[in-house]
């Protein structure tokens, strides 16, 4: 019975389409699969061998020797190869990795990005020219009756929105072809979150909504600047969209300690969110109430770009939101760098180790 079960699970590991590898304590490799030999460069008979005699590849290496219990899942490039490792431990018996390899997986990803990003780019030109033409009817003194002026007003609400969609989906793909993350900078907010609220200036007085901003003029952050207005710029405006009539938007920041943290927070009091909607806001095209979101130009792609943007810049997003009493959007940067501004012989010492 055992032996059955022994060689129903020796044919299971040699037949996996997975590479699974088991490294014991002692750095020795106990198990490696037909798979991970195809996966990973290696010499021909590995098993029970030391790991840093027979894979050349540091970074698995050192996946291979975590003595704790954390799980591990990360990328691993190997040439033109791509390779997902997912590492557990596996107590006194050692570590266990298992390899997939997902480089064509990733490559069609790339590809339909691509293909966004292209057909994004060529539909917004037309869509442009469109509401372009439509507002020259509306607003040149030409002579329409009602029914055609209702009408032209339609074309270009339509194709404003259609130009808003494909500049969003351009964004995505763009922020998601990044590999990298952004580079950052010390940027004072106040200017940012000027600059956000006057955009949206025209819009709010149309509604009777009044700005109150508390952003200290010398609060500065760690973060990437056309991240930050594309944020800010996007709470604030939902802010308004979402807000009721002789409504209210407050825009604070303060710095918070331990850890030293920058909270930035745009609280309207609008129509708010119920709970089970909350966890949904940053998917892509979700709206809580379509025509609501149509009406006020939205594209339900707003969060979604902004949930991107923050966590390509190591900072966190948090909402709080009740239904019919508005919505608390909270931000977490990285403070200044304190010492960034310190000139060099300003006589801090500075010591290597
Ligand atoms: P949209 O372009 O529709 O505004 P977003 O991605 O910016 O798309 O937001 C997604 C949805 O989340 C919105 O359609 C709206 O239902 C909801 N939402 C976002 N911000 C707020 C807010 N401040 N108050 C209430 N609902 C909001």
């Amino acid at each position: 019975m055992l032996d059955a079960q022994s060689t129903l699970l020796a044919e299971l590991i040699k037949r996996s389409p997975m590479g699974i590898v088991v490294c014991d304590p002692s750095g020795v490799l106990r198990i490696v699969n037909d798979k991970a030999r195809q996966l990973l460069p290696m010499v021909p008979q590995p098993e029970g061998r030391l790991a840093k005699d027979t894979l050349p590849i540091p970074r698995l290496l050192e996946v291979l020797s975590v003595v704790d219990d954390s799980s591990i899942e990360e990328d691993l490039y190997i040439g033109s190869k791509i390779l997902k490792i997912r590492s557990v431990s596996m107590g006194e018996h050692g570590r266990l990795a298992i390899l997939e390899d997902v480089s064509t997986l990733y490559k069609a990803e790339d590809h339909r990005r691509e293909f966004v990003a292209n057909v994004s780019h060529e539909l917004r030109t037309p869509a442009t020219s469109i509401a372009g033409y439509a507002d020259l009817l509306l607003n040149a003194g030409i002579e329409l009756s009602t029914e055609a002026r209702d009408m032209v007003r339609v074309i270009h609400r339509n194709a404003l929105r259609l130009n808003s969609l494909f500049s969003d989906l351009l964004t995505l793909s763009k922020i998601e072809a990044q590999s990298v993350n952004m580079p950052k900078e010390d940027l004072e907010l106040y200017p940012i979150a000027v600059e956000c609220m006057d955009k949206q200036r025209q819009r709010a007085e149309k509604r009777g909504i009044l700005f109150q901003l508390m952003v200290p003029k010398d609060l500065k952050v760690h973060a990437n600047r056309d991240a930050m207005i594309h944020i800010v710029g996007n709470l604030i405006e939902n802010a308004v969209k979402y807000n009721r009539e002789d409504g209210l938007v407050t825009i604070r920041a303060e710095l918070r300690s331990a850890p030293p943290k920058v909270l930035f927070e745009v609280i309207d009091l609008g129509v708010g969110m119920a709970p089970s909607h909350l966890e949904r806001i940053f998917e892509r095209f979700f709206r809580v109430d379509k025509g609501r979101s149509r009406n006020v130009g939205g594209t339900g792609l707003g969060l979604s770009i902004v949930k991107r943007l923050v966590d390509r810049m190591d900072a966190q997003i948090e909402v709080r939101s009740r239904v019919d009493r508005g919505s608390i959007f909270r931000l977490w940067l990285d403070p200044a760098d304190p010492f960034a501004a310190v000139p060099e012989e300003s006589g801090i010492e500075t010591k290597k180790w």
